[in-house]
């Protein structure tokens, strides 16, 4: 199932939550939101989802305008952060709750339902466990249970917020890649909200990155690392250094100085230099057009030195990242010129 949501806003009292959002989202795609608390990704979720009412704009399901339609209508699958099992059920009955509330001319048999509980419960391997209670089960566990009952009505699309929020971390990691899997096996088109990019990264076909209330970027994940296209999916998605400079005639300067990267496309004036740590080449001296700075700090990341520097004349510290063997000590001198980066001009 295709879903498009078309120039949605969405406003609680005088506050917007969302701006003029518009996505699609393509059927069997498994799609992560996003972005830093408060940027509005449970509000589109639940806007997907019929839970919320738009102030402006519309959500489609394939061709149909779902905006009149009800929660139930919708058809969708809900897992939610915070455990929303019942807790007085088995897990069987938790798994067969949706079918078993439909109306009895479209209820399947309580025989068909245990059938299915039994069948969901293999997908989600959790197989022999459905007489327990939620109680009985590991967070993980009741997570893969919830994920199994809102597979249960089969719906068109599948809305997941920050379900692995509340596990540790080697559980939610062990649990990005069985949901890869899942989703794979059965083809649901998924929305996916999180807070952390390397599950986004990691999980999704298509990255929406998003801050207050707007979509920023949406792409694959190669693509939202590697060409950010604002300051913000830049400092907000990997590690990356950030400094001030100016575009004249063509050259970036920092200060006074140049720094040997050209921007012939951009117009002059000031703007803000991107590139991450382990995009720098180093160069042998400093008399030549590059950037020069102190060390301050240094810590191990892995196979590299993760190394602070207060960029000469400036206020600015970067950080970059060199061989560990590199002999760097507290107040060298690094000349570098970063191999990739970004200017992003001020307007
Ligand atoms: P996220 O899921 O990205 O953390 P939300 O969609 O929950 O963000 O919230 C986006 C913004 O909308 C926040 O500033 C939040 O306080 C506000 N908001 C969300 N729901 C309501 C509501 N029911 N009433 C008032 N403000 C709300
Ligand atoms: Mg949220």
């Amino acid at each position: 199932m295709q879903v498009r949501i078309a120039n949605i806003r969405k406003e609680f009292d005088s506050f917007a939550a969302l701006h003029d959002v518009s996505l699609s989202i393509r059927p069997g795609e498994l799609i992560a939101l996003l972005g830093p608390s408060g940027s509005g990704k449970t509000t589109l979720l639940r806007l997907i989802a019929g839970l919320e009412q738009p102030t402006s704009g519309r959500v489609f399901f394939g061709e149909e305008d779902a905006s009149a339609k009800s929660v139930r209508e919708r058809n969708v699958g809900f897992v939610f952060q915070h455990y929303a099992l019942f807790r007085h059920m088995t897990v069987a009955d938790n798994i067969g709750f949706g079918l078993k509330v439909r109306p009895a001319q479209t209820r399947p048999s309580a025989a068909q339902i245990q059938q299915r509980a039994s069948q969901l419960l293999d997908l989600v391997q959790l197989s022999g466990l459905e007489k327990r209670y939620p109680a009985q089960l590991s967070g993980g566990q009741r997570q893969r249970v919830a994920l199994a009952r809102a597979l249960a009505i089969e719906p068109k699309v599948l809305l997941l917020d920050e379900p692995f929020g509340a596990l540790d971390a080697q559980v939610r990691r062990d649990l990005r890649r069985w949901l890869r899997e899942i989703h794979e096996a059965t083809g649901h088109t998924t929305v996916f909200v999180t807070h952390d990019q390397e599950e986004a990264l990691e999980l999704a076909d298509r990255v929406v990155v998003m801050s207050q209330g707007r979509i920023e970027q949406v792409g694959g994940a190669d693509e939202v690392y590697d060409n950010p296209n604002s300051p913000f999916v830049y400092s907000f998605i990997g590690d990356s250094s950030a400094l001030p400079v100016r575009i004249e005639a063509g050259q970036l300067r920092l200060g006074e100085r140049k720094i040997g990267l050209s921007a012939p496309d951009l117009p002059s004036g000031p703007g803000t230099l991107f590139f991450r740590p382990h995009d720098i080449e180093l160069v042998d001296d400093d008399n030549h057009d590059s950037l020069v700075g102190s060390v301050v700090a240094s810590r191990r990341v892995a196979g590299t030195k993760r190394v602070e520097l207060e960029i000469d004349g400036q206020r600015e510290r970067v950080e970059i990242d060199l061989l560990a063997d590199h002999a760097a000590t507290q107040q060298s001198r690094v000349a570098f010129r970063p191999r990739k980066w970004k200017v992003f001009p001020e307007n």
